[in-house]
């Protein structure tokens, strides 16, 4: 068994932080997504984790041992892990099989053993039509199953994949999403999936840790990450949330642009600012006004609308500035210089903690 554990784990070069102070368990055979935007210390966190530096402070753990602490660290080759990084790195003068096999050989496996384990896993990887390919007779995706296929045939107990898909376009890079999950759920190595893409993080984690300036700012699983932000960084960060700056009125209601909305996610005191998350596709847009009574609307003028096929991307200004996105379907047009009505539901308000 071989869970992975960094405790109270940080990176400093000179006076700049890295990673501040992350602590994190992954489970035998999860696969964790370090989520986040550029520069926010994914990178160095798996770097950590491979042992190709040591940390500054803190300790990783995997299976129960100390493998790196400031005082000491295990070399990357004497840990059993794999790590994949953006750039494919497959030897241009070695065929797809060689390549694959490349590993088990070092490992000195006999001939027997090394064929059996190169043809399943060329078969789980789609690859056995293309084993006597060189690389540069394949395309990107194909490179990244070999890739792919190369780490995972030498059975390590921790994958490690710094943005595996960031070379690829879009179409195979959501194809390649399933193929990292469905390969995940044979294999079962305990994995850590480092990513800024929020569908990527999505589509292959079993609990995706979301991190900011070098710490982690929300673990949990996807769907908790998604419809229960924690800060505005995760709400703006994950699936395109609009943050309102708001003040209380009361325990659940805030005072925004000129109107009130009803909020959920916590009690609220009056007179305190309040930060109210609301996704774009949760808002209605309308011409007409609401009738009497209804809450939960706004006024604001149509500023920007593009058509993106499957929806329409309307960007409105409220009476005092502030621009919100909504996401509508395509079939009606609204023209920007139009005032409209915005319905954001009460369920969907999120207040969200104190900064
Ligand atoms: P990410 O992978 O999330 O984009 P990184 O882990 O690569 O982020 O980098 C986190 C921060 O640490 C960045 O501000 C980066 O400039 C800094 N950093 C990373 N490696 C070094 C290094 N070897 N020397 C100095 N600063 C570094
Ligand atoms: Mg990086």
């Amino acid at each position: 068994m071989a869970a992975v554990e960094l405790k109270g784990l940080s990176k400093r070069y000179g006076a700049a932080v890295a990673v501040d102070d992350v602590s994190l368990r992954v489970e035998h055979g999860q696969l964790v997504c370090l989520l986040g935007p550029s520069g926010c210390g994914k990178t160095t966190t798996l770097r950590l984790i491979a042992g190709f530096i040591e940390p500054s402070a803190g300790e990783i753990e995997v299976g129960g041992k100390v493998l790196s602490s400031p005082s000491r660290t295990v070399p990357p080759e004497g840990r059993k892990m794999s790590m994949i990084f953006q750039s494919y790195a497959l030897w241009p003068h070695m065929t797809v099989a060689e390549n694959v096999a490349y590993g088990l050989k070092i490992r000195k496996l006999d001939r027997a053993t090394i064929d059996a384990k190169l043809k399943a896993i060329l078969s789980t990887a789609r690859l056995e039509a293309l084993a006597d390919r060189y690389p540069g007779e394949l395309s990107g995706g194909q490179q990244q199953r070999v890739s792919l296929a190369r780490a995972l045939v030498v059975e390590p107990e921790t994958l490690l994949l710094d943005e595996p898909l960031s070379n690829l376009d879009a179409n195979l890079r959501e194809e390649m999403r399933f193929e990292i999950r469905r390969l995940h759920d044979q294999y079962r190595y305990t994995t850590v999936y480092v990513t800024h893409d929020q569908a990527e993080a999505m589509t292959t984690a079993d609990l995706i840790a979301v991190m900011n300036k070098g710490r982690v700012e929300q673990l949990g699983p996807p769907e908790e990450i998604y419809t229960r932000p924690r800060s505005e960084f995760v709400a703006r960060f994950i699936g395109g949330s609009n943050v309102l700056a708001a003040t209380a009125l009361d325990e659940v209601r805030v005072s925004v642009a000129g109107g009130a909305l009803r909020t959920t996610g916590r009690s609220l005191s009056a007179g305190r600012p309040v930060a109210v998350s609301v996704r774009q596709h949760e808002i209605g847009i309308a011409l007409e006004p609401p009738s009497s009574g209804a809450e939960n609307h706004l006024q604001g003028t149509v500023t920007r609308q593009v058509f993106l096929g499957s929806t329409r991307d309307y960007t409105v200004t409220l009476a005092d500035g502030t621009e919100l996105r909504v996401t509508a379907p395509p079939g009606r047009n609204i023209a920007p210089g139009q005032s409209v009505w915005l319905h954001l539901p009460a369920e969907q308000c999120r207040a969200l903690a104190e900064e």
